[in-house]
């Protein structure tokens, strides 16, 4: 029998090939890259991990429950909630329904006031019986957050910048749904990273697949003809094709131009210092109506200690420009921790142009790839999560079993 061809080794061809490997049905992965996991890759940097972009694992995610081996990740966990830019001075804000004995202080500090507790509870009820991120919810993000009338101190602190981080999207475009469905994962589950860095998780997926069946370093150039042409020159017969590639290279492939806007960019910048003295394992948010290019710091080593050298903590830094450097980050940065100059050592950054897809610009490249006989799998064929790459390339690997 041939083999079903599987071009990109992110988490969604990853998890397509576990899905065909457990049912018997002989499969190539091909990867472009020397090292799979497509957006989900850590490195060993000067006795540092560095992820490529900040990224967590929620691990109430139900695709990730059922398919990764979570305590082999041995996770750190975040607390739930995050460091606000107040008055010009960093408060915590612990999420209520996680630390309940935080309540009083926010309510003290007018982070959070008794109607937002109300309004909140009515909208935990709802995502109840409905936080499917594809409901067919009209609104913006960003336009349901106004429509919940929240105070503005909880809106503007700690809602906007906490989803625009989530989203990675200044405007909060995406669906008012998405927005649902990511509020449930935060209020009931937690965000961790894997004491070897997020790159753990694709490499639990690799461990499992015959190294016979996966190919590294090799790039599918052309999908003409019932043929898989690669760029070392060979020519792959195959049964099906099952096209894992991230939205800009599947749209190549297919011969389809990608509408503008329809993928959001990031940046992030990894610095070494000697310490850092907020408490918490939390994320230091900054409001957008700062002016401000950055959008989220965290102390890394804080959450997981081993993500650094002893005597070392690791600061990550995002900001969605990813034309930035590191000196105008470390700039904004000493405005917003210590008013002089900081002594952080530069160490790395990660440039992505393609963090995140949007919703709703795919229905071209599905037509053409459906018209193809080509199985589509990938975040972008859902919403933008490892949830949707997991449950995305389970559910190809199955489509093309049947
Ligand atoms: C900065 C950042 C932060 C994020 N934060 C979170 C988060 O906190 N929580 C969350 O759930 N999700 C987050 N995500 C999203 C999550 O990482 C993605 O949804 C997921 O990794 C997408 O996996 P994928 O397999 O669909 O695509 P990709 O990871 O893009 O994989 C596609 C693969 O195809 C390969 N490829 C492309 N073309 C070819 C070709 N012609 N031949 C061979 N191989 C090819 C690529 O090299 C790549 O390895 C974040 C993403 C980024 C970038």
């Amino acid at each position: 029998m041939k083999p079903i061809v599987i071009i990109g080794a992110g988490i969604a061809g990853l998890q397509a090939a576990n899905v065909l490997y457990e049912a018997n049905i002989p499969f190539i992965l091909i990867e472009k890259q020397a090292q799979v996991g497509g957006r989900v890759q850590s490195e060993h940097f000067q006795g540092f991990i560095l992820d490529h972009g900040f990224q967590v694992l929620q691990t109430s995610y139900p695709e990730v429950q059922r398919s990764l081996r979570l305590k082999d990740l041995d996770l750190s966990y975040f607390d739930a909630g995050a460091y606000l830019w107040l008055d010009h001075t960093w408060t915590s804000f612990y999420s209520p329904w996680q630390h309940t004995f935080a309540l009083f202080q926010a309510f003290e500090k007018g982070i959070i006031h008794f109607s937002d507790l109300f309004k909140l509870a009515k909208l935990w009820l709802r995502i109840q019986w409905d936080a499917t991120p594809e409901t067919n919810l009209q609104l913006s993000s960003w336009e349901y957050i106004k429509s919940l009338n929240f105070s503005n101190n909880f809106r503007e602190s700690f809602l906007k910048p906490f989803f625009q981080g989530i989203f990675l999207d200044n405007q909060l475009s995406q669906p008012a749904s998405l927005f649902l469905f990511y509020l449930k994962q935060f209020l009931e589950g937690k965000a961790a990273i894997p004491k070897a860095g997020m790159g753990a998780i694709s490499q639990q997926l690799l461990d499992v697949l015959p190294p016979s069946c996966v190919r590294l370093g090799v790039e599918v150039k052309s999908l003409e003809n019932g043929k898989v042409e690669l760029s070392n020159g060979e020519v792959l017969d195959y049964h099906k094709v099952i096209l894992a590639a991230n939205p800009t290279a599947a749209a190549t492939l297919l011969d389809i131009p990608l509408a503008k806007g329809a993928i959001l960019q990031s940046k992030t910048f990894y610095f070494s210092a000697d310490k850092f003295e907020n408490e918490g394992k939390l994320l230091h948010l900054i409001p957008q109506n700062e002016e401000s290019e950055i959008l989220h710091f965290t102390c890394l080593s804080k959450i997981n200690p081993h993500c650094a050298p002893q005597g070392k903590v690791l600061m990550s830094v995002t900001t969605l420009k990813v034309d930035i450097s590191e000196g105008e980050v470390l700039r904004e940065m000493e405005k917003y921790l210590c008013q002089g100059k900081l002594n952080w050592k530069f160490l790395k950054a990660f440039s992505i142009p393609e963090s995140l897809p949007k919703q709703g610009f795919w229905k071209h490249i599905k037509q053409k790839a459906h018209k193809k006989g080509i199985i589509l799998t990938g975040d972008y064929t859902q919403y933008p999560s490892l949830q949707a790459a997991f449950a995305s390339g389970r559910l190809a690997a199955e489509s093309a079993i049947s």
